[in-house]
C-alpha cells in the first residue's frame, strides 16, 4: 500500500528550503501532496493558483508529487483526502515552538493525524519565504535561494516595485 504524506504551507513563494523538504519527504513517503494554504487574509504576494503553478513547475513532472490547494483548516482537508501524516520542516530552534503548538492543535482536532519533521541542511536553514519576498521587493538577488522559475516569477510580480 502506498504511503501518502501531505506537506502543507503558504509557499509564498516556494523556496529551495521547501524543495529540500519535498526531496527528503519523498524518502519517507511514496506520494506527497504539496498543499498550498489559501488564506487571502494573509495578503499573499502570489495567489494560491500562482503558488500552485510555481510549485508544479519546479518539481517538474515527478509523478510522486501532487500539488493542490485548500481553504480553511488543514484537518478538514486531510480528512477529506484520507491522509494521516503531515510533513513539516524545521529550520532552527525558533521554528520549534510554533510547530509544536501546531502539531498538538492538529492532533487535538484530529487524533489520527501524525506530524513528522525533517530538517534542512546548512544550505537553507536561513531561508524563509518572507525574507525572500522582502529581499526581492527591494531588488536583491534571490537566485540560489529559490528555483529559477520562482526567481522569474518574482521579477514579473515585483518588476515595477523596485526602489
Ligand atoms: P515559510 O515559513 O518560509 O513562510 P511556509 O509557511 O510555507 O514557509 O512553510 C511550510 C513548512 O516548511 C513549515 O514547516 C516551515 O517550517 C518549512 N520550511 C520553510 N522553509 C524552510 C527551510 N528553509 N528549511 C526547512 N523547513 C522550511
Amino acid at each position: 500500500m502506498a504511503r501518502y504524506g501531505i506537506y502543507p504551507g503558504s509557499f509564498d513563494p516556494l523556496t529551495n528550503g521547501h524543495l529540500a523538504i519535498i526531496q527528503r519527504g519523498l524518502k519517507l513517503f511514496d506520494r506527497l501532496v504539496v498543499a498550498v494554504a489559501n488564506n487571502p487574509q494573509k495578503k499573499p504576494l502570489f495567489t494560491a493558483e500562482e503558488r500552485k503553478g510555481l510549485i508544479a513547475e519546479a518539481v517538474g513532472n515527478d509523478p510522486r508529487v501532487e500539488v493542490d490547494q485548500f481553504d480553511g483548516l488543514l484537518v478538514d482537508y486531510v480528512r477529506r483526502r484520507g491522509i494521516h501524516t503531515v510533513l513539516r520542516g524545521l529550520r532552527a530552534v525558533s521554528d520549534f515552538e510554533y510547530e509544536f503548538q501546531l502539531a498538538n492543535m492538529n492532533r487535538k482536532l484530529l487524533p489520527d493525524l501524525e506530524s513528522v519533521f525533517v530538517m534542512t541542511g546548512e544550505d537553507y536553514f536561513f531561508v524563509t519565504a518572507q525574507l525572500v519576498r522582502e529581499v526581492a521587493t527591494f531588488g536583491g538577488d534571490v537566485s540560489g535561494l529559490v528555483p529559477p522559475n520562482v526567481a522569474a516569477g518574482l521579477v514579473r510580480k515585483l518588476g515595477g516595485r523596485k526602489p
